[in-house]
């Protein structure tokens, strides 16, 4: 059995860097590392819809946008299958078939989906394909028989909905078919669930409290210099927080061994600055002024790449066509499979027919 990663985002929006620390920068490494079979990337556009039904076009528009988000954080068609989801009928038919083997009750458990509802307002008006999300994506998983997935921190609970499909797959239909998988999250904790540039719980692209990848450096400087830090931090001289305080989060998630001797010579290391900024004497705008330089260094290759792939779209469509029908002729073999599991491959079963011959002939003798 090879190693293959499964992994993807909705096409709702850009990609920000919430999405860049909590799981695209993990992918890209993965990707370089040589150490998997297959990468499946896919722009989850079916499970967009599922809290977008109203608005397609909207989907339709950000496919080319994460594509391109993609392309620019170095995701190397050569290496990966980047792949649209409602072009792989074969995951539609998968979920089909584990909507039995998941309860109503154990869809309502789960955490995260209990959030988005809650935080979507949906109460009665909840659409159904919203609810069992959590299917569709173990469909997405398996049918690749990814092993490992990763993904930001909140995925966290869609993982295990996975495992224990793959479980009941296994109990009743015959172990072997599928494989469970693993998440795979960033060790940084800072990283586990960025927050607004507003200093809410999360960045996120329906809120718009986001740091694109596609921002210009004067979107970003602008964003940056109007970041919330804390807010009992007045004058220089004050003493200041670190905790809830997003300026240093953000410093967290995207300081490197080297950013200070480049950028910030006189301290040797983020707790320094942190102690200093503690005691009191040091002010916000220095401490965002680096924030910039550390973000213009990781951000800087990915724009100029985005500039070059925008000046052939139609070779990002041939990307994402190729990266497609890659992605069928996998989801294909799987089905035949799983439906070869479930008995429920007629046609393709040869002694089927001849034994229900046989049968009937006994019945007439
Ligand atoms: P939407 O609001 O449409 O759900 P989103 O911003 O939450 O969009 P998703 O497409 O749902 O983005 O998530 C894609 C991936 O990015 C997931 O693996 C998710 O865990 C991760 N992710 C999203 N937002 C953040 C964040 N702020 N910090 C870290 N990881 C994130
Ligand atoms: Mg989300």
């Amino acid at each position: 059995m090879g190693k293959i990663i499964l992994t993807g985002d909705r096409p709702t929006g850009r990609l920000h860097i919430g999405h860049y620390v909590g799981s695209l920068r993990e992918r890209v490494a993965l990707q370089n590392s040589g150490k998997f079979d297959e990468i499946f990337i896919m722009i989850a556009d079916a499970q967009a819809l599922t809290d977008n039904a109203d608005n397609p076009e909207k989907i339709r528009e950000n496919i080319i946008e994460v594509a391109l988000d993609y392309l620019s954080a170095g995701l190397d068609p050569d290496k990966c299958h980047i792949f649209i989801q409602s072009q792989v009928s074969e995951l539609t038919e998968l979920s089909f078939y584990y909507m039995n083997l998941v309860t109503v009750a154990r869809l309502q458990r789960n955490p995260t989906v209990k959030a988005e509802i809650a935080q979507k307002n949906f109460e009665l008006s909840l659409p159904v394909g919203f609810f069992t999300y959590p299917i569709s994506q173990a469909a997405d998983i398996t049918l690749f028989k990814a092993d490992t997935v990763p993904v930001g921190e909140d995925q966290l609970p869609m993982i295990e909905q996975t495992r224990e499909i793959v479980r009941s797959f296994g109990n009743i239909y015959g172990e072997g078919i599928l494989v469970e998988p693993e998440a795979l999250i960033p060790k940084n904790k800072a990283c586990h669930r960025l927050p607004g540039t507003d200093g809410k719980a999360k960045m996120s692209k329906s809120i718009g409290n986001c740091i694109y990848l596609s921002d210009s450096s004067e979107e970003v400087k602008t964003k940056v210099m109007s970041m919330y830090t804390d807010p009992d931090h007045i004058k220089v001289e004050d003493p200041g927080k670190i905790e809830g305080n997003t300026v240093f989060t953000y410093l967290d998630a995207f300081v490197k061994e080297d950013s200070f001797e480049k950028y910030l010579p006189e301290y040797n290391n983020l707790d320094e600055l942190k102690d200093h900024y503690r005691r009191g004497g040091l002010g916000d705008v220095k401490v965002k002024k680096f924030l910039i330089k550390v973000l213009e260094e990781e951000l800087t290759p990915i724009r100029a790449r985005r500039a070059e792939y925008e000046k052939d779209i139609r070779k990002v469509y041939k990307i994402l066509e190729d990266g497609t029908a890659r992605a069928r002729e996998v989801g294909m073999k799987t089905i035949a499979e799983v439906k070869h599991a479930m008995r429920i491959d007629y046609f393709e079963d040869t002694e089927l027919i001849e034994s229900q011959v046989q049968k009937f002939k006994a019945k007439h003798e």
